[in-house]
């Protein structure tokens, strides 16, 4: 074996081989890949894995990646044989939910690319004929869809790597890393040391044992399975084919199955999540379990818990009464790996230059995952947007045993469930609070979770009676307003009758998880002033010498300005992509606070650090809080509790000063991300409960009251501000976002600078949008695709009922041929589609008015 290689890879599964063979095509030869399994059946999960390749997907970037797998391993064979079968799927319905629920999926699908179909149960049963097509109501048909033969595609990966000279060595146990100057400089194995500058962890189940050993943290559980073989099936007796069926998912019963000749092989999460401790794997195939598949021998299987199989069997065979009587040849419970959110792990370790992270990948993903590390690796940046697989992403709570523990747990539970945009999970929590928590719980916050934080989503003080009707709701809110005021509240400009349709327009899918308080709430903060937490908001101190020109390096903004100046900005990569939008604050020569939008941004700063930087960049998030007081007599509030001038000359639109609030020493900030007058008011945590208490006393006589998330939201869109992640990511440049004020090309060097220059001198191909929906009771959720002239154009990614305007719209990507106001469009929705126009935007307060007034 090698004693020294630029990058070794750990694992030969189909990431490592993945990832090895799109190293080697773009031009990476001193790679060396090691596994401590014999290559290429290694005995971990790709060795036993079914290989059934559903592409369709929430995330836009999983689902491409799954794509490019198909793609990729349809190009792929092995001495002749081919690596894919494209047999296409169902998913069958035997549920008007599930049935609906496909639509909504087949609507994500066309978003993303794909070209499904939801077809008649006759339609289903012609294309599967050992389908009972009684119970069926419907199926979700994707055609690209199919069976990956897994470990023929790993060494055909390997094969040709090995061509293009990456070496591969079998039976190699890493046993333990070394580092030098704080970046991983050798990987340790039983059968010796190899140097190496970079290392990339493909190993599966065993990733956070081994990333142990470089102190390296690598959230992911690993979870049994349950998968099994029948006999050969008299329903299939002569036929020859290898695969000719679609592949099955019956999610009403957490089961699929695939054919494998004449037999069958069927897959099941309906028992109980059942986790492993990384501690407690085997390295080594076992002599002594044979088995008619030979998988009871590998590391990654357990051995088969026949009592969790009783009911998926008997659900498989009331589904293909084929199935039913037949002999189960071989059985196992194989594991793979869950993370907290249950998607991949991928990216450079923020705890370790040079070590590499690609974990957590179903081999649906492997040929994607495999690419876009290969091309992080060299590039820096890959061809997707990562943010739903940064390695970056997590909080630091997300890294405990129990947090994985709980959060794996959910998601194996959850893996074929109905899972609403809105629906929160149920633990662990409450993990983080502001200071306000308290006086919010008080008011009858309900609390949503985000990134560990429990944030009010609306408040029940603010509705009291939520069976009454919409129109007494209103009245009841404001009644508890006007109770809370010593004196009565300024009347609503907006007449009853809209305010009544503004409060009950919601239906269905998109009144789940929300409530009419919110809108009742967004009336109010429009017309008077209501509290916002906004403490959960990401936020960052830089400072030290060097601070202003890191931050002119990461951003595309002029951020040379006097103190006291806030500069909303991008943070692009090489390519021009908006890796995230912040918001920085001058607060004196070397010293800034940025609000960010998470863990990632702090590693992708920390990563531009020049070598021997005195800058310092903190996270300052948990300790401090912040208020956002909003709402046209916000002005009149703030400034009866603080020291200094808070007038418009004083303090204008975008710039802070710190004052006094009472006695707590405040940074305020002059911006509203829901478009009214208003400040992002920022203190130290141990003070928030007394500033929140000085608010609220002194905002009685104006008709304060807590406003949530729901109707911050609404508020948002209503201006027209993007939501990072969301509306906008890294495929996307500012320009296409309409975020091309923020780019200084002139400013000198930056991120990203030259890909823009281009940018903007090819102009827009596509562009964010807005559309207003001819029917105002039809609201979107997001990620809906956009019709024009008979065929997939874009896709929706923010969408609200407008309680100020009136509307229901939605943000959504169009070519820019469509993105004139006026042109015409339709939005799918549940299989529907819905006539929408590109609107003027924003739709409220065009001219900011509200927010300089
Ligand atoms: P692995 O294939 O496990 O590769 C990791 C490698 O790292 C192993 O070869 C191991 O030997 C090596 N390694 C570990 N520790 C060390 C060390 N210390 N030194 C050297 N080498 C080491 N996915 C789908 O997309 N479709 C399916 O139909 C499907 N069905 C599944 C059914 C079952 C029963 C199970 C359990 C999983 C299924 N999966 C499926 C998931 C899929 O199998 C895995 O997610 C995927 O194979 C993981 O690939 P990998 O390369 O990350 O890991």
């Amino acid at each position: 074996m090698k004693s020294h290689a630029q990058l070794v890879i750990i694992g030969a599964g189909i990431v490592g081989c993945s990832a090895a063979y799109h190293l080697a095509r773009l031009g990476r030869r001193d790679v060396l890949v090691i596994d401590q399994g014999p290559l290429f059946e290694t005995g971990g999960s790709t060795s036993h894995a079914p290989g059934l390749v559903f592409q369709t997907n929430a995330s836009q970037t999983l689902c491409h990646m799954a794509q490019y797998a198909a793609r990729l391993y349809g190009e792929l064979s092995l001495d002749g044989l081919p690596c894919f079968h494209p047999v296409g799927s169902l998913e069958v319905a035997t549920t008007p939910e599930r049935l609906a629920d496909l639509h909504r999926r087949a609507g994500w699908g066309r978003a993303w690319g794909l070209e499904p179909e939801v077809i008649s149960a006759a339609e289903a049963r012609s294309r599967l004929p050992l389908l009972d097509e009684p119970q069926l109501l419907g199926a979700l048909a994707v055609p690209g869809d199919g069976i990956a033969k897994a470990v023929r595609a790993c060494e055909a990966m390997a094969r040709a790597a090995q061509g293009l000279g990456v070496a591969f060595e079998g039976r190699v146990r890493v046993t333990g890393f070394e580092t030098a100057g704080g970046r991983v400089s050798a990987v340790l194995t039983d059968r010796g040391r190899v140097a190496c500058e970079q290392v990339l962890l493909c190993a599966g189940i065993w990733g956070p044992r081994v990333a142990r050993l470089a102190g390296v943290s690598v959230p992911l559980t690993p979870c049994q399975h349950q998968y099994v073989r029948t006999a050969a099936l008299p329903a299939l007796a002569g036929d020859s084919r290898e695969v000719a069926h679609p592949i099955l998912r019956h999610q009403e019963r957490a089961l699929y199955a695939r054919q494998i000749g004449d037999c069958y092989g069927v897959g099941s999460y309906q028992h109980e999540p059942l986790l492993v401790r990384p501690e407690a794997l085997r390295d080594t195939f076992s002599p002594s379990a044979p088995s008619a598949a030979g998988w009871q021998a590998m590391p990654s299987v357990m051995p088969f818990t026949p009592e969790h199989f009783a009911g998926p069997w008997e659900d498989i065979a009331a589904l293909m009464p084929a199935l039913r009587g037949a002999e189960i040849t071989a059985a196992m419970n194989g594991m793979f790996s869950f993370t907290p959110d249950g998607n991949p792990v991928v990216g450079e370790s923020p705890e370790l230059p040079g070590f590499w992270l690609a974990e957590a990948v179903w081999v649906t993903h492997g040929g994607g995952v495999g690419k876009a590390a290969a091309e992080l690796l060299a590039a820096g940046e890959c061809e997707w947007d990562m943010r739903d697989c940064d390695v970056a992403r997590f909080e630091p709570h997300a890294h405990s045993r129990r947090y994985v523990h709980a959060r794996g747990w959910s998601q194996y539970d959850e893996v074929y469930d109905i899972i609403h945009p809105l629906q929160q999970m149920e633990r662990p929590r409450p993990l983080r609070t502001s200071p306000f928590y308290i006086r919010q719980q008080a008011l009858g916050a309900v609390f949503f979770e985000g990134r560990g934080w429990e944030r009010p989503q609306w408040y029940e003080a603010n509705a009291e009676g939520t069976t009454l009707n919409a129109e007494r709701q209103l009245a009841e809110a404001l009644a508890v307003a006007e109770r809370a005021a010593s004196q009565p509240p300024q009347p609503l400009s907006l007449g009853a009758a809209s305010r009544d349709k503004a409060l009950s327009v919601r239906r269905g899918w998109s009144a789940l998880n929300w409530s009419p308080v919110a809108a009742a709430e967004h009336l109010v903060a429009r017309e008077r002033v209501a509290l916002f937490d906004m403490t959960s908001l990401p936020r960052l101190e830089v400072s030290g010498p060097g601070a202003l020109a890191l931050l002119q390096r990461l951003t595309t903004s002029e951020l040379d300005r006097p103190a006291g100046s806030v500069v909303y900005t991008c943070m692009c990569g090489p390519a021009g992509g908006v890796r995230s939008d912040i918001t920085v604050t001058r607060l004196a020569e070397e010293l800034f606070q940025v609000a960010v939008n998470g863990p990632s941004d702090l590693a992708w700063m920390r990563a531009h650090l020049p070598p021997g930087s005195r800058v310092q960049i903190r996270d300052i998030t948990l300790g401090t809080c912040c208020v956002g007081v909003w709402g046209p007599r916000a002005r009149d509030l703030a400034q009866s509790l603080a020291e200094d001038d808070l007038s418009n000359e004083a303090l204008p639109y975008f710039r802070a000063r710190r004052t006094f609030f009472g006695e707590v020493p405040c940074l305020v900030q002059r911006v509203s991300y829901v478009g009214e007058l208003g400040y992002e008011v920022y203190a130290d945590a141990a003070y928030g409960l007394r500033l929140w208490d000085l608010l609220w006393d002194a905002g009685r006589p104006l008709g304060i009251i807590a406003a949530g998330r729901a109707a911050f939201e609404c508020m948002r869109l209503e201006k027209g501000y993007r939501l990072w992640g969301t509306d906008m990511h890294s495929e996307h440049t500012p320009y296409e976002a309409g975020l091309g004020f923020t780019v200084r090309l002139d400013k000198g060097e930056f991120i990203g600078r030259e890909a823009l220059a281009h940018a903007r001198e090819r102009g827009p191909r596509r562009r964010l949008c807005c559309l207003a929906l001819d029917d105002p009771a039809t609201i979107v959720m997001g990620r809906e695709p956009v019709w024009a002239a008979g065929r997939v154009v874009g896709y929706v990614t923010s969408a609200t009922y407008g309680v100020s305007v009136q509307k229901s719209f939605a943000y959504a990507w169009l070519p820019s041929e469509l993105a004139a106001p006026g042109e015409r469009v339709e939005i799918e929705y549940f299989g529907q589609r819905y006539v929408a126009s590109v609107a003027r935007e924003p739709l409220f307060d065009p001219r900011g008015e509200r927010l300089r007034g």
